[in-house]
This record gives structure tokens, sequence and C-alpha cells, in this order.
């Protein structure tokens, strides 16, 4: 029996005039999304995408569970291919959904008609299937408000498309369809749940990580690349530049007060990652900040690190408790990466009484003591690029 996935996507059928850049962009998403199954035939009619194999022996297991990963799809469905006949496709609804109707007690079937030159209606089309599933399955009854099963019978163009209940779609939109954005990625449990959410409004991301070797240790590297591995089976593909931090800090730690360390490291890490992003066709930065968890997290201190980015900051888990981002975290396989120990830069110089209120003349005035402009021009100097 031919089997194929139809996707419906939701958001999509919104976009008016702009629908077809975002069904060109799911489909180069879900090709490369697939290419290491086999091939497929992708094609999309009547705001439908229609995924075809080429080759026999495809795993649907792991095709679905691609295609659940990938931003623009509100739902799919499993669906086996019939010539559109009426007792071709009573035979197939059968067969093809044997196993749920024999689990379930109640069903009821769906039709729809989008080829209207087939010669029988919606209804007269799930009289005639349902009657026949009933045959078949005496012990079903047919519920038709909150039935166990529902089966789906869509006639459209080419063919008749049999299937059961619909599989959620990861949501959101097509990744390349929101432009670019750099992400500040630590280690840390937020930042990676943080790239997540951009990318499924369709961000393509652009990774940034400040290292601070020999503080920092390259298994603390290694960490944030495996993160962006795993934020990558959503988010595509994505290059992370490894800024070193070192001198910055080191400066920082000679010239300027301690309980404002945190604060001007931050404001070095956006200048820094806003020329990146400028330089990489970004148009905003994205972090894992979240309202008062940490000192340099106020709303003084996000004003204070604010104030030097001179592109839009996107802080999606800004209102979120870390109970919820961990949620988040555990769904896409983040956590358990982010809680193995490591070292990272904000971690290894912490003041012992940062400033929950700084008051910016103050910070600019201690930032006086350092050749701000050098140091950031060394630090770009020394970035190194990863492809993920
Ligand atoms: P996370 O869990 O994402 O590490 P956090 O709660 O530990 O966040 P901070 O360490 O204060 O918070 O960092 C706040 C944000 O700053 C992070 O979410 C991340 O976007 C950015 N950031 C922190 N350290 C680094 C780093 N070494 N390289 C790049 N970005 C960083
Ligand atoms: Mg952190």
């Amino acid at each position: 029996m031919n089997e194929v996935i139809l996707i419906k996507n939701g958001e999509l059928a919104l976009k008016g005039l702009n629908r077809g850049t975002f069904e060109e962009a799911l489909l180069k998403n879900l090709r490369y999304r697939l290419k290491s199954l086999g091939s497929f035939t992708l094609r999309k009619a009547q705001s439908t995408v229609y995924i075809e194999p080429q080759d026999e022996d495809v795993d649907w297991d792991e095709v679905s569970e691609r295609v659940a990963t990938v931003f623009g799809i509100s739902a799919f469905s499993r669906a086996c291919v019939v010539e559109k006949d009426l007792d071709a496709i009573k035979a197939a609804a059968a067969t093809y959904l044997e196993q749920s109707l024999s689990e379930a007690r109640t069903f009821k079937v769906e039709a729809k008609r989008a080829d209207k030159r087939f010669p029988l209606t919606s209804p007269e089309i799930c009289a005639a299937v349902g009657g026949y599933l009933l045959e078949k399955n005496p012990h079903l009854t047919v519920d038709v408000h909150e039935p166990e099963m529902t089966v789906w019978v869509e006639i459209r163009d080419f063919a008749a498309y049999i299937h059961g209940p619909q599989l959620p779609g990861a949501g959101g939109m097509p990744v390349g369809t929101g432009g670019k954005a750099g992400i500040l990625i630590s280690g840390g449990i937020d930042s990676p749940v943080a790239a997540y959410m951009m990318a499924k409004r369709g961000i393509q991301l652009t990774g940034i990580h400040f290292a601070s070797p020999p503080y920092t240790s390259e298994r603390a590297e290694m960490k944030v690349i495996s993160l962006l591995e795993k934020v990558g089976v959503y988010a595509g593909r994505m290059t992370l530049h490894i800024v070193p931090f070192t001198h910055i800090q080191e400066e920082i730690g000679r010239a300027c007060p301690e309980e404002l360390f945190t604060l001007i490291m931050r404001r070095f890490m956006m200048r820094i990652a806003t020329r990146i992003a400028k330089s990489t066709e970004c148009g905003a930065l994205i972090t894992g900040e979240s309202v008062g968890q940490v000192a340099s997290q106020t709303i003084p201190a996000l004003g204070v690190t604010d104030a030097v980015a001179d592109l839009p900051v996107f802080r999606p888990v800004i209102g979120m408790d870390k109970e919820e981002i961990i949620a988040i975290a555990r769904r896409i396989d983040t956590f358990e990466t982010s809680i193995q120990p490591y070292e990272d830069c904000c971690t290894v110089f912490t003041p012992r009484h940062p400033r929950t209120r700084p008051r910016i003349d103050e910070v600019e005035a201690a930032e006086r003591a350092l050749a701000v402009e050098e140091l950031i021009e060394e630090a770009i100097a020394g970035v190194r690029l990863i492809h993920i």
C-alpha cells in the first residue's frame, strides 16, 4: 500500500501575498531535513504539501519524527493513497486502519471532497465507508460527537487519501522567513530555549559564544556546540562564532569596581555581538534573560546592557519562570546537556555583591578606565567559526 505524508500548513494559510515565499521556505527546509532518509518528491497543491517517497523501504516512523520538528507545520497525517473508486477506498480504509479500528470502541468517518467530479457527496462517502467498516468490525459503534477514532477520507485531484488522526506539527513559521538574528548562547538552560523559541518564529540563527580560556575549558565549548546541534534539529544549520573573552574580562577585573564586573562584561558582550550580527546580516540579538533571575537581569541592569546594543534585543523567556523554561528544555532535549557541570565566563568572574540597581553614568565612568574599542577589535579579530 502506497503511503504519503499530507501537511496542512496552519498559520501559513493566513499569509496572503507572502504565502508563496513561505511555502517555498517550508519545502526547502523539509527537503533538507529529509535528505538523509532517502529520496522524496515534495509538491504542494490546494494548501497541502505532499511528501511522497521514491524508494520502497522508507522508515515512516523516522520520516514522521523529522517532519514533526519542522517549523511552519501545525499538523500532518500519514495517509495511504488509493485510486478514486469507492470499493477501493472502502477496502483500503479497513486494511490500512485495521489496528486502530480494532482497538477503538466508537468511530466516525469524515470525508472531504476537494475533487467535485467524484460522484458521491461527502455525506454519501461517510455513509458508505462507515457502513463497510461496521460490517468488518462488528464491535464498533458510530459516535459522531466524541468518537475514539476518526477515519478521514479525502478525495483530491489525483487520488483518494485515507488516514487516522492528525499528528501535531512543530507549529511556528518556516525557518528563514523571519530573517536572521544572533543568539548569545551560553552553556546554560535558558539560552538554548530562547534560541528554539525564536527559530520557531521563522528566524534563522547565528550563534555567538564568549569563551575565556584557560578559565573556561574546551569541554565548555563542546557543550555549547552540542546544545546548538540539539537546537539545530529544529532550527536547521547555523554558524557559531566563538569570541575570545579572556583579555576583556581580565581588563575589567583589573580596572573596574568589582560590583560592576558582570554588567560591564555584559555590555562588552552586547557590543561585540552587535558587530558580529551586523556583519552577518542579522537584524536582532537574542538572549536567554528572564527578569529577576540574577542581579544582571533586573530592569535597571537590562537597561544598562541594552544601551550599547543598537539592534533590537529579543528575550523570549523574559517573563517565564525557571520551571517553565525547564519544561521546554526537556521537550527539546537540551536540558540534560545544559545541566552538565561547566564553567561559563560569567561564573568565573562573579562579583560577591553585584549591583542590582546600576546607574548608567557610573557604569560609563567605570568603562573609561578601559580601552573599549581596542579590546573589541582584538576580540573580533580572534573569532573562530564553527559550522553546526
Ligand atoms: P543561561 O541559562 O542561558 O546561561 P543564565 O540564567 O545563566 O542564562 P546569565 O549567565 O546571566 O544567565 O546570562 C544571561 C544571558 O546572557 C544568557 O541567556 C545568554 O544569552 C547570554 N550569555 C551568558 N553567558 C554567555 C556566553 N558565555 N556566551 C554568550 N552568551 C552568553
Ligand atoms: Mg549562564
